[in-house]
């Protein structure tokens, strides 16, 4: 049996959906692993419910010095290894998103610990991790040694499964030395207003021949109708159509979701990088023989200004 801590990210007191795959994540390969979800911040109780519904036995809530430790991410660095020490972890995983980037590269180095990002499968009896590696061309088999093993899982790729336990809320102060460098003022979210492509479980995104940012709002229309997120090629962003946080990509964001709909993007290997592993990928595209046809589901010749309000409309009617 192991004992796995796995980063929690909540939002006003509710925990990403991404998360919850996390926790499913870390008992794969092992039935027995002990799972400790770890979240700052006073929302343990709030977050109970749906941590303990998905296999968490233990929720530690981290209480550090500064009230908003989301500005001190040297300081939450700091107090996950202490955690991780405190509740001796063979490993700490979270998802490979924005802040788990990020964090989890710090315990990493922190705690001298080896650092698998955007993990597809993990098997912690045997310590086997796969990951994607060369922008999505190949994949990875890592054998990890020593412990304790630091994982950010690719968002979306491990499905939430019910696994139902009586999590116990462990209050947790950790002393932290100085490690303030380092204070996040302000973060400007430069998204496209609705939900962040790394989460959403529906994506329609847009390509070059969008042509302006305005003309986006033929697909912000039609995620509206079912919820989806709206993202774009490097080539939109570039032009100016769409922000760097709607990109996705080898050199934007990396992307799982049911259902992705690219629309007018041709199907470069940069931008394949980002989206390879989503269930269902359609899209529509007015060249027959645009690459992205040999890639997806589903494919729709014909132009996007026609059809995707077309698709909006029969969604609508839905
Ligand atoms: C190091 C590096 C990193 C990169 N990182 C990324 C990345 O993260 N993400 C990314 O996306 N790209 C990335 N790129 C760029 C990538 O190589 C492509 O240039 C880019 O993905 C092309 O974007 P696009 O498909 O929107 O545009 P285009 O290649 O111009 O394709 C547009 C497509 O739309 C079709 N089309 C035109 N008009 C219509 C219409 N009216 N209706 C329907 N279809 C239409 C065309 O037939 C064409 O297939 C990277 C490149 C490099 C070198």
């Amino acid at each position: 049996m192991a004992r796995i801590g796995v980063l929690i990210e909540e939002k006003d007191g509710k925990v990403k959906r991404t998360n919850l795959g996390a926790l499913t994540a870390a008992r794969q390969g092992s039935v027995d692993n002990e799972v400790y979800a770890l979240l700052f911040g006073d929302h343990a109780e709030t977050c109970r419910e749906a941590l303990q519904r998905y296999g968490a036995e233990k929720i530690v809530a981290i209480r550090t010095p500064e009230p908003d430790p989301s500005a001190f991410p040297e300081m939450q660095a700091a107090a996950l290894c202490l955690a991780m020490d405190a509740f001796l972890l063979d490993a700490l995983l979270g998802v490979a998103g924005q802040y788990g980037k990020d964090m989890l590269a710090r315990v990493a180095s922190l705690k001298g610990a080896p650092l698998v990002l955007d993990c597809l499968e993990i098997d912690f009896s045997s310590g086997i991790v796969k990951k994607s590696h060369f922008s999505g061309k190949t994949t990875a088999t890592l054998r990890l040694n020593g412990r304790p093993w630091i994982l950010g899982i690719r968002p979306n790729i491990f499905p939430e499964l019910a696994d139902p336990r009586n999590a116990e809320i462990l209050n947790y102060e950790p002393r932290i030395q100085e490690a303030k460098r380092l204070a996040i003022r302000e973060i400007k979210h430069g998204g496209s207003g609705g939900p962040d492509v790394s989460e959403a479980e529906i994506i329609i995104s847009g390509g070059r021949p969008l042509g302006s940012g305005e003309n986006f709002k033929i697909l912000r229309d039609c995620a509206a109708v079912f919820g989806a997120a709206v993202g774009a090629s490097r080539a939109a962003v570039d032009a100016g159509f769409a922000t760097h946080a709607m990109q996705v990509g080898q050199t934007g964001k990396t992307v799982s979701p049911r259902l992705y709909i690219a629309c007018g993007i041709s199907g470069s290997v940069q931008h394949f990088a980002g989206m390879k592993t989503s269930k269902i990928i359609v899209a529509i595209n007015n060249d027959a023989d645009a690459p992205i046809f040999s890639k997806c589901d589903y494919g729709l010749i014909g132009d996007l200004f026609k059809v995707v309000p077309a698709l909006t409309k029969a969604l609508g009617k839905g």
